[in-house]
């Protein structure tokens, strides 16, 4: 790395975030994948250094509660994203606000300050295990130190957007919401929503997202990155975003999403459905089939030793829907082992629990043989692979040459019913492993939208289900954490 490089530091007081850290972590595997983090598809960067822009370097320096002027500034001195509040310098927000020096928000886990050398790189390993599961979307190495840079030309004074005036656009006035929380409960005419990303802890998004405070983060400013068509709407970006996650995690109705951000019923769909389809898109690069080398480097220890070869894990997973007023779609959905209206769909893991696969829905009635002939799995099997599956999937005829199968044995083919030891043997061990695709699909049942009844009205359920499946692989690592998923599981069930 060039010794300019190096010198790419955040320049708000009491952050270190630098092209230095970030470089470190870019050079780290992946638990997910087994690549490095640069190279890996679900590894979002946990923030970006930004340039100051020509147009607002004076407000930039301003903010930043240092002693720095604008004639001090350097070509190489940058702000990270962790301090706007939109996670990158938006049309709405150009200014970096949030957690500047003193003020600093609990969380963000930044270091209280550069400090020696060595001492900074323990905060940094203590950061990194916080961020385990991190990505970034177009591997272009460019990317976090020169995005800034359309936007420095088209953003506006900062007065001119009446609609984007939802948070004050002064700067360094954030700590208003706690303030006005007090006030609303003897006054119980809320002037703010209820619910503000920014005085969110990461309990609080754990909760609310299922993701830590600095995956939502990550993710969000990745996502501007990748696509131009956000929704522009009053409710600011990263509150949109919120709501979408809330909605999928908790399964709250859209009215009471309206109460909770200060806006329709309408309007809430309306955002909800534009972002489910962008994110739709967008996890497309979160669930994907991992080839075999990445696999090799991050198989558990309890598939190393029976299941050295299996490359993935798949189980079918059903979801409730409204009766449907179409009869034929009534009869194709209704499952008579639920005794409701279902949809199913084919989920597949890597045999450390990254989802690498989630089919279309298909009509509760399908059989699993059906459902994994028809949902493009085939195609992803290559000569070598080897599919682990429960006793429904006779799917054997179905595979491409080369690809083996391994399900528990009948107890039917044998005489007497009675299984011989070492199948009995085979079977339990086949359990061991087995139970990891349904931890992986009780975690996604843990977005509570997939687990209450669907309504008839929910367009793209197929994004949705895809999306949840996504924001799986972004949550700390399934297997080798049971405590991590655990904890999880409680907290929404509570
Ligand atoms: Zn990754
Ligand atoms: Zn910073």
């Amino acid at each position: 790395m060039s010794g300019k490089g190096a010198r790419k530091i955040c320049q708000v007081n009491g952050c270190s975030n630098s092209q230095f850290k970030l470089q470190q972590w870019k050079n780290e595997l992946c638990p997910n994948q087994g690549f490095f983090r640069k190279d890996c598809s679900c590894c979002i960067q946990p923030y970006q250094l930004h340039r100051f822009p020509q147009a607002h370097r004076q407000e930039w320096v301003k903010n930043l509660n240092t002693k720095l002027t604008i004639n001090d500034l350097k070509d190489y001195h940058r702000v990270c994203s962790v301090h706007f509040v939109d996670g990158k310098p938006s049309k709405g927000h150009p200014y970096p606000t949030l957690h500047i020096g003193y003020s600093l928000h609990s969380n963000w886990k930044l270091s209280p300050g550069r400090r020696a050398p060595r001492q900074r790189t323990r905060v940094q390993t203590k950061m990194d295990t916080n961020v385990d599961v991190y990505n970034k979307v177009p591997p272009d190495e460019r990317m976090d130190v020169e995005i800034v840079q359309p936007m420095d030309v088209d953003v506006e004074p900062k007065y001119k957007d009446v609609s984007t005036q939802y948070y004050s656009a002064q700067p360094l006035n954030h700590d208003h919401c706690y303030a006005q929380k007090s006030q609303d409960k003897c006054t119980q005419t809320p002037s703010a929503p209820s619910i503000d990303t920014h005085d969110m802890n990461d309990k609080q998004f754990k909760f609310f997202t299922g993701l830590s405070s600095t995956t939502f983060w990550a993710l969000l400013s990745s996502i501007m990155c990748w696509t131009t068509e956000l929704p522009s709407h009053s409710l600011p970006v990263a509150e949109q975003f919120l709501m979408v996650l809330m909605r999928l995690r908790l399964g709250l109705l859209l009215p009471d999403l309206g109460y909770r951000f200060k806006i329709s019923t309408s309007t809430a769909s309306k955002i909800f459905s534009k972002w489910t389809i962008l994110l739709g898109q967008y996890s497309k690069n979160l669930v994907h089939w991992i080839p075999r080398d990445g696999l090799n480097r991050i198989r558990p220890k309890c598939f190393a030793e029976n299941y050295s070869k299996v490359t993935c894990i798949i189980d079918c997973t059903k979801i409730f829907v409204q009766r449907p007023k179409d009869l034929m779609q009534r009869a194709q959905t209704y499952s008579n082992y639920k005794s409701h209206n279902t949809y199913k769909a084919l989920y597949c893991i890597a045999p450390n629990g990254f989802v690498t696969f989630v089919s279309k829905l298909f009509g509760g009635r399908a059989s699993d043989v059906f459902i994994t002939k028809h949902s493009g799995f085939l195609n992803k099997l290559t000569y070598g692979d080897e599919v682990m599956a429960d006793r429904g999937f006779t799917i054997e005829d179905l595979l491409p040459p080369g690809v083996s199968l391994t399900i528990p044995e009948f107890t039917r083919h044998h005489k007497d019913g009675i299984l011989p030891e070492e199948s009995v043997t085979q079977g339990r061990r086949i359990a061991n492993v087995r139970i990891h695709v349904e931890r992986a699909i009780r975690r996604l049942k843990c977005f509570k939208f997939l687990s209450h009844i669907i309504p008839g009205n929910v367009k793209n359920i197929d994004d949705i289900l895809l999306i949840c499946a996504a924001l799986c692989n972004l949550q700390p690592h399934l297997i080798n954490e049971q405590n991590a998923v655990d904890d999880d599981e409680i907290e929404v069930n509570d």
